[in-house]
């Protein structure tokens, strides 16, 4: 492996617009994180980020793949993108266009270019989700990799949350066994840590529902929101800031899921951010750092794949167990399905170890929020849609206080209790 890729090994990278780069600078190095700054002209970017300090890793997203008028990938890479990133001092990511479902060829020649060229490169695939349905194409997908030896960062095409979907969760992490080039994750969200947790090189949250997601272009979402999404810690998932808000007030006895210690929370509630001067710019900011975190609680470079695979399964858990208490109260609350593909996909592979060797020890998740780093560069290091997605930034208030409506869930799962055996059979 080219040794300019060891400064992005397990790092969690923000995925930004121009606009949104200052910010996620900010937030980034507080966490010894990196980013990947999206669009076309990167040099005047770069060069202020480095005049202002930034010292953290760079990836460059050219986008051409994404968007109602996307470039289709049989239109080949733009070498000079690449000369550009490396006179900046960046390892280049391709041009890529949209890798069309079985267009073999193109997935070839963009990793054929890409070993050509000069400098590190990491080849950028954005691929429809359903290159990963079957397994002999993912097996397949993993022998090409191996065989041009390049990097390659993954973006999945679906029309809503690729992790929601059980072959996309199964086989990503089929192909993240599989091959021994660098894989990173591109344009994502909290699954971003799952897959780090897995094995991935490294990985991106984006800033925003479109920077999260790689829609079809023909249900491209392009265009500010209406309303204003958070992402929820405890719950590991975005939702609206109203619904935040309207189940914390009629359902107390779920008031912790709503607090948060982020730098910019300070332990108070997420509702209160809906009374900032700039509740969007507030909750990006929050969202950003309350994803870090969450990253900083479970990842640590010091763990085995195995331990990393057994925290992530087990703070999924919780959350999924979190999202089934807020449903006894509110009767369309909905839990997440990527949630529920992580828990039944995957396991704890190190449940038997701790069932039976160690019956009294705690399960290996923090009991308690982790506090803010104080400073940049915090040597431990460790997802907000926007009311768009299918997920549970649609939740609406429709709330039962007292009442048990249980649409989805019939018990009380504690804490970090496997939820193989409650969750709802995937798709
Ligand atoms: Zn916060």
């Amino acid at each position: 492996m080219d040794r300019s890729l060891d400064q992005l090994a397990h790092r969690l990278l923000i995925q930004c617009s121009p606009a949104q780069v200052n910010v996620a600078a900010d937030i980034a190095a507080a966490h010894d994180g990196g980013l990947v700054i999206t669009g076309d002209s990167p040099e005047p970017i770069v060069s202020k980020l480095r005049a202002r300090g930034f010292t953290g890793p760079v990836l460059c997203d050219a986008n051409r793949y994404s968007g109602p008028h996307r470039v289709n990938a049989r239109r080949g890479l733009r070498p000079a993108w690449c000369r550009r990133q490396h006179e900046l001092g960046l390892i280049a990511v391709t041009d890529s266009g949209y890798l069309e479902l079985g267009d073999w060829d193109s997935l070839r020649s963009i990793l054929y270019t890409a070993a050509w060229q000069r400098g590190p490169v990491i080849a950028m695939l954005p691929l429809a989700a359903r290159w990963l349905f079957h397994r002999e194409d993912v097996d397949h997908m993993a022998r090409e990799l191996d065989a041009h030896g390049v990097p390659v960062a993954i973006a999945l095409e679906h029309s809503g949350d690729p992790f929601g979907a059980r072959y996309v969760v199964r086989h990503f992490l089929r192909l993240l066994r599989k091959v021994s080039v660098p894989v990173l994750v591109l344009r994502s969200d909290v699954s971003a840590i799952g897959a780090l947790c897995h094995g991935a090189h490294a990985a991106a949250i984006g800033t925003t529902s479109t920077l999260r997601h790689l829609y079809p272009a023909r249900s491209y979402r392009g265009g500010r929101p209406t309303t204003v999404s958070v992402f929820v810690k405890e719950l590991l998932s975005y939702h609206r800031l109203d619904t935040c808000e309207a189940v914390f007030a009629l359902a107390p006895e779920t008031g912790h899921f709503w607090l948060c210690n982020c730098a910019v929370c300070g332990g108070n509630t997420l509702a209160r951010l809906r009374t900032a001067e700039n509740p969007r710019a507030v909750a990006l900011r929050h969202s950003l750092h309350s994803q870090f975190l969450t990253y900083r609680q479970v990842v640590d470079r010091r763990y085995a794949r195995e331990q990393l695979a057994s925290v992530w399964h087990n703070t999924c858990s919780t959350a999924l167990a979190a999202h089934r208490r807020i449903a006894e109260h509110a009767s369309s609350w909905r839990v997440p399905d990527h949630l529920r593909r992580w828990c039944s996909v995957t396991d704890d592979p190190l449940r038997h170890y701790r069932e039976t060797l160690l019956p009294n020890a705690a399960p290996p998740l923090p009991a308690s929020p982790t506090p803010e780093p104080r400073s940049r560069g915090n040597a431990h290091r460790s997802r907000p849609d926007v009311g768009l997605g299918p997920g549970p930034e649609r939740n609406r208030v429709p709330m039962s206080p007292g009442r048990r409506t249980t649409p989805r869930t019939s018990t009380d799962a504690p804490p970090s209790t496997d939820c193989r055996g409650t969750s709802r059979s995937s798709p």
